[in-house]
């Protein structure tokens, strides 16, 4: 039995490590660009290197601990976080705590988010919950101010719609605090028992440790690829796959350079989108023509000439008028990505393929993101002494409204070719992290050999 895997960022890797540690003799992974770890891959530029945003590892799952110390070994790095954002002009903590809603905002919008949560709050316990997209969630947990400055104008920046255009599903993942009662119950709960378990769940925002390797995100993938190579595995890049077909029991999996390679069985880490275009289809069951969509990103890297910008790993920039949605310094992260006198620093620019961000020249960008930065007092362009741009089409799964149902449809044919696996971000259409999608491939790895 071989098993040939589609994608080598961190699902696709994870699933052939772990085939490998099961004894699997025959285990290719082929990836379309020319090196391995997808959206955890590092950019490296000069003496220094980038991530692709920031890319810390949270986590309390036992397992993934376990691997990560297996495979980094003195190169996992645990780090205390220290996330800022900017807002109404000044840096406040991330996520908002009670001191920044307190004495951090301007005094009568502080008392206006207040009045109107207790009003919120009010009618929820009379009136049953409108929680119909991500606009109402927001509004009935935090109350209309709140979402007024805040979490709509944030929310259209970073996903490129109106809020009411998003499921509520997007809210409840990815809004780091759950309710006003988390931020107030978040200043005492390091001193009651009761919420301490709450607030050290896995994805808490409240959590203040994570794992990081030394040298850069990059790393985790490089040294898996490396084992698998080791244990007689094989890791191709520059193999763009195109086109997969399946006669019997066999698949054939088709490269742009024109190689055709044979599996059993088939894990695709790659958008679920262009799995179902890749596959060939009878006629008589016709293939669900409507995509789910993905949000892309632009990033600028910029090469500082001084030891650091802040101490902060990231901070998030809320203002609809400011270009990028985030900055994360790496060498906070780790020493180790930059060296004496310099320091790396990363934007975030949310786009969609092909608009006016993704395509826009790397000089005009590096324009707006230093205009915005050079207003928002985070570094000048003095200090500046290099720039680099790199872009991922498939960033964010986007959570619209019906995308479950447009999933579903293309789910349910996919399901039809026994042995093809859809994994991770991409393949399984969810926002996971690290973490999650190294469970999943370690777990696809495990049903792969006990069905073999
Ligand atoms: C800005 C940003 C910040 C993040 N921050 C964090 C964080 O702090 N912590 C965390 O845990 N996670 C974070 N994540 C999530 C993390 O990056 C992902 O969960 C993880 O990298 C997904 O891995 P994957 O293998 O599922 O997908 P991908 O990394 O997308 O890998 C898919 C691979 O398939 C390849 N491929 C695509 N098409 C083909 C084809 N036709 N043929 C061959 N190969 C193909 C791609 O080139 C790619 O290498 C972040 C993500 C982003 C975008």
């Amino acid at each position: 039995m071989n098993t040939i895997i589609v994608g080598a960022g961190i699902a696709g890797l994870s699933a052939g490590y772990r085939l490998m540690e099961l004894g699997s003799k025959d285990v290719m992974v082929l990836e379309a660009s020319d090196e391995v770890g997808g959206l955890s891959r590092c950019v490296k530029k000069n003496d220094m290197i980038f991530d692709l945003g920031p890319h810390q590892i949270h986590t309390e799952n036992q397992i993934v601990i376990e691997y990560l110390n297996k495979i980094l070994q003195d190169d996992l790095l645990i780090e205390a976080k220290k996330a800022s954002q900017w807002f109404y002009g000044r840096y406040l903590n991330y996520p908002m705590g009670l001191n920044d809603l307190l004495f951090g905002l301007p005094f009568f919008l502080s008392v206006q988010c207040f009045f109107d949560f207790c009003f919120r709050s009010l009618k929820n316990f009379f009136t049953k919950r409108d929680m119909e997209n991500f606009e109402t969630w927001v509004i009935s947990h935090f109350g209309k101010k709140m979402y007024d400055v805040y979490f709509g104008p944030y929310t259209q920046k970073v996903w490129g719609k109106h809020p009411t255009k998003l499921s509520v599903t997007c809210a409840q993942e990815r809004i780091a605090v759950q309710n006003m009662m988390d931020v107030i119950l978040s200043a005492i709960s390091s001193n009651v028992t009761k919420f301490r378990n709450h607030y050290h769940l896995p994805h808490s925002p409240y959590q203040k440790k994570f794992y990081y390797p030394r040298q850069g995100i990059g790393q985790l993938s490089d040294l898996m690829k490396e084992y698998i190579e080791q244990h007689d595995g094989k890791v191709l890049v520059d193999e763009n796959v195109d086109r997969i077909t399946k006669d019997g029991d066999t698949f054939s999996i088709h490269t742009a350079k024109g190689s055709v390679y044979q599996a059993d069985t088939v894990i695709s880490t790659i958008p679920i989108n262009n799995l179902r275009d890749m596959l060939h289809h009878e006629e008589n069951f016709p293939k669900p023509e409507e995509d789910v969509e993905f949000r892309s990103l632009t990033f600028l890297f910029l090469s500082v000439a001084k030891d650091s910008v802040t101490d902060n790993h990231w901070i998030y920039f809320p203002d609809k008028d400011c270009v990028f949605q985030r900055v994360m310094e790496l060498k906070n992260f780790s020493k180790y990505t930059a060296p004496e006198g310099h320091t790396n620093v990363c934007a975030e620019i949310p786009c969609d393929y092909q608009d006016a961000i993704w395509n826009m020249p790397d000089d005009d960008l590096y324009t707006a993101v230093m205009d915005g930065m050079e207003k928002d007092k985070y570094l000048n362009r003095a200090d500046v002494d290099g720039y680099w741009v790199a872009r991922e089409r498939y960033a964010y799964p986007t959570y619209d409204l019906d995308y479950e149902q447009r999933l579903s449809a293309i789910k349910r044919y996919i399901d039809r070719f026994d042995n093809l696996y859809s994994i991770g971000r991409q393949g399984a259409f969810r926002y996971i992290n690290i973490d999650e999608v190294m469970l999943m491939g370690f777990d696809t790895a495990e049903s792969v050999c006990k069905t073999s």
